[in-house]
């Protein structure tokens, strides 16, 4: 049977991170994987996590299994995060997920489940793994314009025309905030056009909020989610802590579905629960009982936010000085969306040919489509990283 197998496309992401690691030059820059790194170059345990793991291993008695949906109080703790109040509680169901990929392939399956017909529409481009996921699962899928390579900015009037012919009942993903890869975010007066086409074609949204934090704040960068949330009978909201709280390897997620009505809770709840208990039965809860400890606790929780402030700062001073240097080197505004884009990925705009001549001659690594990881560049790099582009690019 197994000798039936044919090879699998490799991922084109881990693969770049394969060649940087064999690249045997001194000095590399490795602009790839949508990993926070701090200016060595680590990928840190965050101290709110350590001391959270802490004191987990001293209080925690059993490791017995929790329930289908995982821990309620981290959907509790979770809800309050993203949404602060914005929808009532008694009409989300949550559960637990491995990570934001857990969330998401969930919350196909439930769409899969309630409507078959769906279609779901994603911004083009979206984070691979959406196409991936629903490719795999032989999902009905459709683009809607979002980026515009010209000006390396959203083209929101492409993206309204192609969302005002959603049937009925299709399924919009969106991006909560730092859009991967483009780094292009709508703004709050976009956002309110898009609930009302969204509203006028009766069609229901999907939220993957993979960054909150790392943008223009942990409120600020919910704004969208509690927009839309607020604003809709219906709407999927697949979250994840892999990069908010550093714990990429422990798999932490969460699924909300919001129904129209508290009288569906139950029955959605009850559905959720089931799609869990097919998969893999219990979510891993490791991670989660971390986030939970930590946002329950005043201090573990002023530490934490403090701590993603500087990761987010950081990012942000990254960008302004990118944006300066290139400015300097260029003489022009070209690259001003850099500093204008937020998050840890801007695509450049650059063609293929030029991101390999930065690879090939300046050992520097960046995804083909020129989606660049702001977090792996610091203050010695940005001079090295706009000076080889603008070689690159003669
Ligand atoms: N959605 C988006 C847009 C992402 O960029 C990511 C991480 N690359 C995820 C979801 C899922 O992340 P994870 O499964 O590691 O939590």
């Amino acid at each position: 049977m197994l000798e039936t197998l044919k090879e699998q496309p490799a991922d084109k992401i881990l693969a770049l991170m394969q060649m940087y690691k064999d690249d045997p030059r001194d000095l590399k820059v490795d602009l790839g994987v949508g990993v926070y790194k701090n200016a060595e170059g680590v990928t840190p345990v965050m101290r709110a996590v350590k001391e959270a793991e802490r004191r987990l291993v001293e209080t925690q008695e059993t490791k017995a299994y929790t329930g289908l949906a995982g821990d309620p109080e981290f959907a509790d703790a979770m809800i309050d995060l993203i949404l602060d109040g914005t929808v009532a509680r008694d009409r989300i169901a949550a559960i637990a997920t491995p990570g934001g990929t857990g969330a998401c392939r969930q919350g196909f399956e439930l769409v899969r489940l309630a409507n078959p017909d769906a279609k779901i529409w994603h911004s083009d481009p979206t984070w691979p793994n959406h196409l991936s996921i629903l490719k795999f699962m032989g999902m009905p899928a459709q683009s809607y314009r979002y980026f515009d390579e010209a000006t390396a900015l959203v083209d929101f009037d492409g993206m309204v025309e192609d969302l005002g012919t959603v049937a009925k009942g299709d399924i919009v993903l969106l991006h909560g905030c730092c859009h991967n890869p483009t780094g292009a975010n709508l703004t709050a007066e976009q956002v309110e056009k898009v609930i009302s086409v969204l509203k006028e074609r009766d069609a229901i949204p999907m939220i993957d909020l993979a960054y909150q934090g790392f943008g223009d704040g942990l409120d600020a960068d919910a704004a969208t989610t509690r927009a839309i949330a607020g604003a809709m009978d219906e709407c999927l909201i697949a979250a994840s802590c892999s990069k908010n709280f550093g714990v990429y390897r422990e798999r932490t997620g969460l699924l909300m579905a919001i129904s129209a009505e508290a009288g569906q809770t139950k029955t959605v709840q009850g559905n959720m629960n089931y799609l869990n208990r097919q998969n893999y039965s219990f979510p891993p809860d490791h991670g989660a009982r971390v986030v939970t400890t930590i946002l329950k606790d005043p201090d573990l929780r002023a530490d934490w936010e403090a701590e993603l402030e500087e990761v987010r700062l950081g990012m942000l001073e990254l960008r302004k000085q990118l944006a300066g240097e290139l400015a300097r080197l260029t003489n022009s505004d070209r690259y001003a969306f850099i500093a204008e884009h937020r998050g840890m990925f801007s695509r450049l705009g650059l063609p293929p040919e030029v991101v390999e001549r930065l690879r090939t001659d300046h050992g520097i690594y960046m995804v083909g489509d020129s989606r660049m990881n702001i977090a792996g560049l610091n203050e010695k790099t940005v001079p090295v990283l706009a000076k080889a582009i603008v070689e690159a690019e003669k």
